[in-house]
């Protein structure tokens, strides 16, 4: 029988993070050339595999980085956790109305769930949930896909992060199981907007190029029950309850519980290779590293993070 220390929730140790993040950098570097970059659009397929960033920003404002932490990239799905924060920060419990809260066990951009519940999609983090959201929000701006940039830029502090317009001409060209989607909601009247102007919100937003600096700080608000050092970023007081209940349950694909089972944080990825991961009280953190298991999450992010929270002890449980 192993003998158990009382439990104590473990906080941060900022002295020694830097000596944590750095041992994180040289352990996860071992592990390029396993995995493989997004390769939909040549623009992603163009990107140096071998990179990897790291930024933590504690909820005093204290940050901390390593690798190409500044390099921006594309955020892709990641985006979909700030257009859930804006939708449900304008419209409130009422987008559930439209889109469900159960991980949905399929790929996310899979057509094979939709049609059977009624185009009700699963999460707000599949695709077809994204589509919804994208149109939830349309019928609030006039130019939606500004309006998730502009939310971003906010939360970020920072302008300059903006959609990459090479990047959304891609996600658009070769865009057509989105189409898909995106017709089979209208035909299931899930989608109030035309097709084509909710679709060009949902490529732009994809589009949107970020560092893991910025992630970090855009991301801060999760960590510190809405509120972060540049602004408060929700109008109702569960908001950051709700979006971390959200991505602990939906955000890694249908890799969702073994990300829980490893590092035990609510998280987003994207197929960028970024994923974001919140620990509430503590810290935003965000990785980036291009090379992507086939789930469609960064091999090396994700392995960064276990170790994070292994060594800090820090995961949620
Ligand atoms: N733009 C991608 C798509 O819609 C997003 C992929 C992702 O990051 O999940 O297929």
């Amino acid at each position: 029988m192993t003998l158990c220390t009382p439990y104590q929730t473990q906080q941060l140790d900022t002295n020694t993070l830097p000596e944590v993040m750095e041992r994180i950098y040289r352990e996860v570097v071992e592990d390029y050339g396993k995995g493989k970059v997004a390769d939909y659009i040549p623009v992603l397929k163009e990107v140096n595999p071998r990179q990897f960033g790291m930024a933590l920003r504690t909820i005093d404002g204290e940050e901390f980085s390593i690798g190409q932490a500044s390099a921006p990239f594309s955020i892709q799905s990641i985006s979909k956790l700030f257009a859930l924060m804006l939708a449900l920060d304008i419209y409130g419990e009422e987008i559930w109305e439209r889109v469900g809260r159960e991980p949905s066990g399929m790929r996310f951009n899979s057509l094979l769930l939709l049609e059977s519940e009624g185009g009700i999609p699963r999460n707000p983090f599949i695709n077809a949930g994204a589509i919804v959201i994208s149109d939830i929000i349309a019928a609030y701006s006039s130019i939606p896909a500004k309006r998730i940039q502009d939310f971003i830029a906010g939360l970020s502090n920072n302008p300059d992060n903006r959609i990459d317009p090479v990047v959304a001409a891609g996600e658009k060209a070769t865009g057509f199981l989105n189409t898909a989607i995106a017709n089979l909601l209208k035909a299931l009247n899930n989608l109030h907007s035309d097709v084509d102007r909710t679709l060009d919100c949902y490529f732009k937003q994809c589009a949107i190029s970020m560092n893991c600096i910025d992630l970090a700080r855009a991301t801060e608000c999760l960590a510190n029950r809405g509120c972060s050092n540049f602004n408060s970023c929700f109008s109702a007081n569960n908001t950051h309850k709700r979006i971390n209940a959200i991505m602990l349950t939906c955000g890694l694909y249908d890799a969702v519980g073994n990300f829980a089972y490893h590092v035990g944080l609510p998280a987003k990825s994207g197929v960028g290779g970024g994923i974001v991961a919140v620990a509430p009280g503590q810290y935003s953190v965000a990785v980036w590293s291009p090379e992507l298991d086939d789930y469609g999450n960064s091999l090396l992010g994700q392995a960064a993070l276990e170790k994070l929270t292994s060594y800090t002890q820090t995961s949620v449980f």
